[in-house]
């Protein structure tokens, strides 16, 4: 079974890897005998979540990058080719909301800032794409790799008050079929895409809707979801694992252009 779900070597790329959920996929794959490269636009972040991994004895390195520029994208594959030799895996991690995206008794959505919405759309269907282009090329060329991306539960039925990140998602989901089925048809029957959507996880990018700023209390929002969730809880970062591990073993070698649900139960429940 070890050999099964092996991810020893293997060069992986993360980018958002200084953030929450990303960060706990980063280490948990390095204690597994990854290679890591945490790409960030916070160099801060990246470079904590390296030197952590590198001293608990694992191999990673921390790489300012931004997403959404391919120039970035094509210097860090390229620093990331000097150290490792080639890029096995890539996860789209980076992404997330943003508060003047959102609708709120301040805010109507008839007046969203179309900057606001195009930030959040762009950051993570965009952020995706580009690096799945620059990335992806080298694996489509080498005839195997495997790209992850992060997904959510608003990309099944879009959540109240995120119309851009549901967007957004939903077209990351979309994307996440329509890419596994052209690098099949185009280029390698063995590079594989395919993504994981949270439920919920208490991070940055939701702490302001999910719990009260002043008194930390779960908000309407959050104890909504807490019940709309039949296991009852938020999901801890560390519960991603098993699945990130499976999608990019060989355990998941015949498993191309899903979605998996990481979510306590809350996409299975209708609310009656
Ligand atoms: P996070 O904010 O902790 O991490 C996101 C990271 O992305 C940050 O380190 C940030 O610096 C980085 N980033 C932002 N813009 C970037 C850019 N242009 N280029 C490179 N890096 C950039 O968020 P998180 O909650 O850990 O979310 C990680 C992923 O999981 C996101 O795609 C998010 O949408 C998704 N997700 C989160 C939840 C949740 O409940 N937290 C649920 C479903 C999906």
């Amino acid at each position: 079974m070890s050999e099964l779900f092996n991810v020893r070597d293997k060069s992986i790329v993360i980018t958002g890897g200084g953030g929450v959920l990303c960060s706990a996929m980063a280490k948990a794959l390095a204690k597994a005998g990854a290679r890591i490269a945490v790409l960030d636009l916070d160099e801060v972040a990246a470079a904590q979540v390296a030197d952590g991994i590198k001293s608990s004895g694992g191999l990673a390195i921390a790489v300012k990058c931004d997403v959404l520029d391919k120039e970035s994208l094509e210097s860090a594959k390229e620093e990331v080719n000097s150290v490792y030799g080639r890029t096995d895996v890539l996860i789209n991690g980076a992404g997330g909301n943003k508060k003047e995206a959102t609708t709120s008794p301040d805010m109507a959505f008839f007046d969203l800032p179309k900057e606001a919405v195009r930030f959040v759309f762009d950051l993570n269907f965009l952020g995706t794409l580009l690096p799945s282009q620059v990335f992806g090329k080298e694996m489509a060329e080498a005839g195997a790799g495997i790209i992850l991306n992060v997904s959510s539960m608003c990309a099944f039925a879009p959540l109240t008050k995120v119309a851009a990140y549901s967007a957004a998602k939903a077209a990351v989901s979309n994307f996440t079929q329509w890419l596994a089925v052209h690098i099949c048809q185009n280029y390698s029957k063995d590079v594989r895409v395919n993504a994981i959507a949270p439920g919920f996880f208490l991070t940055e990018q939701n702490r302001f809707l999910l719990t009260d700023e002043k008194t930390g209390e779960l908000t309407d929002r959050g104890r909504t979801i807490i019940d709309h969730t039949p296991m009852g809880r938020f999901g801890q970062a560390e519960e991603l694992i098993g699945t990130v591990m499976w999608l990019l073993s060989d355990a998941a070698k015949f498993v191309t252009g899903i979605v998996v649900p990481i979510d306590g139960g809350f996409s299975a429940f209708s609310g009656v």
